[in-house]
């Protein structure tokens, strides 16, 4: 996502109150500018990387080098334009992550950044270019270094009025902007909530994810079978995970409705009936998750879950629709997370 302009527009100086301005009449909550250069954290990020916890998020490898210098992605870019968008917190608890349960964010965001880079560029001239999860950005690294907030003891970032339901995005720009003050402070203190709530202890010390054991990455990132010991520990989780923030006092204090309405949670995506999702076929899966976060599993990944949420329930009632996966889903990777899904009921319901 990038634009050019052909012809600047001269605007008043300075551009930075203005360009603020506009990102937040575009809805955003949050904005900092920012200088490009190496990133604080991209040691952190090489050693996690080297110590194996990002799993199969390959991806993440392939770009390591870019990551560690903001100037490296795109040449000739000079500036961030830093933002945030809240997803709402308050939403009540389901067994898809929050995140999830609207449009698709990177679109949501997309729009949003280009209508903010187009703005950009007639006004100035600059080059732009957009930034949602997808390319070789440290975007919290970015975003802290922005103003925006500090890493939680769950890698998360934090902002002190708004907590950390939000997502990151950023406008690269050739234009030397003046920078925001970095975010210095850690309101972190004692606090060790997230750490001692993950089900699956997939924190090694604060501020350090072993991915591979986090409910987030087994039931999303994760393509293969979910590890057996891991599976009871998934309980009721189809997609993602919120806990490490529901748990977090800065959520409870200071998370935020929804104002973005594309991101409206649909009624079908807080809390499904597990048994309908492993019953759906390709066309119908598309039909009900085609425009949602939730296609990144792809149907075959998203029955896994359902089977594995099935089996932790132990209902004798989803023996039926277990079975019938088992034998005959035409993903090999269902057929077996439905068979161990039943092995659980039966184990359960046993007579002694
Ligand atoms: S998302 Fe869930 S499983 Fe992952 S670290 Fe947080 S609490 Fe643990
Ligand atoms: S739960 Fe506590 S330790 Fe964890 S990120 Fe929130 S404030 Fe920090």
């Amino acid at each position: 996502m990038s634009s050019a302009g052909p012809a600047a527009r001269p605007i008043e100086r300075p551009i930075e109150p203005l360009l603020k301005a506009q990102a937040f009449g575009l809805g955003f909550d949050l904005v900092g500018l920012t200088a490009l250069g190496p990133a604080d954290t991209y040691k952190h990020f090489s050693d996690w990387l080297v110590a194996g916890h990002a799993g199969e998020m390959q991806y993440l490898e392939r770009g390591a080098e870019l990551r560690a210098d903001s100037r490296h992605p795109v040449p000739g870019m000079q500036s961030a334009v830093v933002v945030a968008l809240n997803y709402d917190g308050t939403q009540p608890d389901g067994t898809i992550a929050r995140y999830a349960r609207g449009d698709d964010y990177h679109r949501v965001m997309w729009d949003k950044l280009d209508e903010l880079g187009a703005w950009l560029t007639a006004h100035t001239g600059a080059t732009t270019r957009a930034f949602v999860d997808t390319g070789p950005v440290l975007e919290r690294d970015l975003a802290r270094r922005a103003g925006l907030g500090w890493f939680g003891k769950n890698t998360l970032l934090i902002h002190p009025q708004l907590g950390s339901f939000f997502f990151i995005g950023a406008l690269f720009c050739d234009l030397e902007l003046t920078p925001d003050a970095p975010f210095t402070a850690d309101h972190c203190g004692t606090c060790t909530r997230c750490l001692d709530h993950c089900p699956t202890q997939a924190f090694t010390a604060p501020h350090v994810l072993d991915a591979t054991r986090c409910i987030s990455y087994l039931t999303i990132e994760l393509k293969g079978a979910i590890p057996e010991p891991l599976r009871p520990a998934l309980d009721d989780h189809l997609y993602g995970c919120d806990i490490c923030q529901e748990v977090c006092p800065w959520n409870h204090k200071f998370s935020r409705p929804l104002t973005d309405m594309a991101l409206r949670p649909a009624d079908d995506r807080v809390r499904p009936d597990p048994a309908e999702l492993l019953a759906l076929d390709a066309p119908a899966w598309r039909a009900r998750f085609g425009k949602s976060a939730i296609t990144r599993t792809k149907r075959r990944g998203l029955a896994r879950n359902a089977a594995v949420v099935l089996g932790n329930r132990g209902d004798p009632s989803a023996l039926g629709v277990l079975e019938q996966a088992a034998a005959h889903d035409p993903e090999p990777l269902v057929r077996e997370h439905a068979a161990w899904a039943v092995e659980q009921i039966r184990t359960r319901h046993r007579p002694t």
